[in-house]
């Protein structure tokens, strides 16, 4: 049996943490990215194809070649405000795209197949922690375009030998402890490494979205989950896949809610640092809480979180933030 897995997407935050993880398990993971969002630094544990995952021609090419057990799907665009505003961009990269990329794995016997998914499938949760069987209604095209992803797997896979296992993403954060890779985004929009920059004078402040939330310190609680055990997570639905393990849909989270002004509490111990912040209003389409119930992974994946204390989130995406000084990155 071939150890290649196609990482399409390889070159991002997530991707190539999980890169990372394929090849500590004895895979090799080849990526296949377009490099639009991704980062060429980033590839660094196999081999990389650069091209588009929505192009048939191309993806049956690095098909035929590298003849790889499984696929994993990274490649998206994934900012929340930018789908609202261009929702025609969020069809296109991440709707035709994965329709063509997944059409290309039907033909090719590619059957194997995982997907980044995300909590932000749900919608405004009507309940919390968020188990896998509450109901499905996102509030933005982002949303929506991962939903739809979802749901061509569902009926593909019902209609072919293609079996697959969506995972749906809470907040990703922190870095590789051996300080390889890390978060780079831009721009950057995500709390964590915005309050690491406020707190190192990169940025002015940080701006609290909202602090009348029902809470118990009134800002909005969300479910960090360290980007390292993400990566193994998707080595678990490799493994599961590959052993004949049947389609399914997982919550990645640690379970834990936390809320944003612990992060900035704690952003602020583990810098040693005041952060300077300032109170805003609320941002348009934010819950008060999202936090998953992580049971499932554990009972089909066998994968529990590890790295994802709030503590060690901060301390590798701190030691990240100072990396990237000295890499010019
Ligand atoms: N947040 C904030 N200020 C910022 C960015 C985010 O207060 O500059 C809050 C946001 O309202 C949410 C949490 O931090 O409650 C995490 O936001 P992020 O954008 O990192 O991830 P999301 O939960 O939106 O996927």
């Amino acid at each position: 049996m071939s150890n290649s897995v196609l990482v399409v997407g390889g070159a991002g935050y997530i991707g190539s943490h999980t890169c990372k993880a394929l090849k500590a398990a004895g895979f090799l993971p080849v990526v296949v990215d377009n490099l639009s969002e991704g980062h060429e630094w980033a590839v660094k544990f196999g081999p990389l194809e650069r091209g588009e995952a929505g192009d048939a021609t191309f993806m049956t090419e690095v098909i035929r070649k590298h003849k790889p057990v499984g696929l994993i799907h990274f490649a998206a665009n994934a900012y929340v405000g930018e789908s609202v505003a261009n929702p025609r961009k969020y069809i296109q990269n991440n709707v035709v795209a994965m329709h063509n990329l997944l059409s290309v794995c039907i033909d090719e016997n590619l059957n194997n197949v995982i997907f980044s998914s995300s909590c932000a499938t749900y919608g405004v949760p009507t309940q919390v922690p968020l188990d896998e069987e509450h109901t499905q209604l996102p509030i933005s095209p982002y949303g929506d375009s991962k939903l739809i992803g979802e749901k061509m797997l569902h009926w593909y896979s019902n209609a072919h030998p293609l079996r697959y296992v969506a995972l749906r993403y809470f907040n990703a954060s922190g870095a590789d402890a051996d300080g390889e890779i890390g978060e780079v985004h831009d721009p950057e929009t995500h709390l964590v490494p915005l309050v690491i920059q406020a707190a190192l004078g990169i940025r002015p402040s940080i701006s609290v979205f909202g602090t009348d939330y029902p809470t118990p310190d009134g800002t909005c609680q969300r479910d960090y989950i360290h980007v390292t055990d993400l990566g193994t997570a998707h080595v678990a639905a490799l493994r599961y896949l590959i052993e004949g393990g049947a389609s399914t849909r997982i919550n990645l989270g640690s379970g834990k809610p936390i809320s944003v002004k612990e992060v900035i509490d704690e952003a602020a111990r583990v810098i040693g640092r005041e952060v300077p912040v300032v109170y805003g209003p609320r941002r348009e389409g934010d819950p008060p809480g999202l936090y998953a119930n992580p049971l499932k992974a554990k009972e089909v994946l066998g994968w529990e979180s590890k790295h994802s204390s709030l503590e060690n989130i901060l301390t590798t995406a701190y030691q990240w933030e100072l990396r990237r000084k000295e890499l010019g990155i």
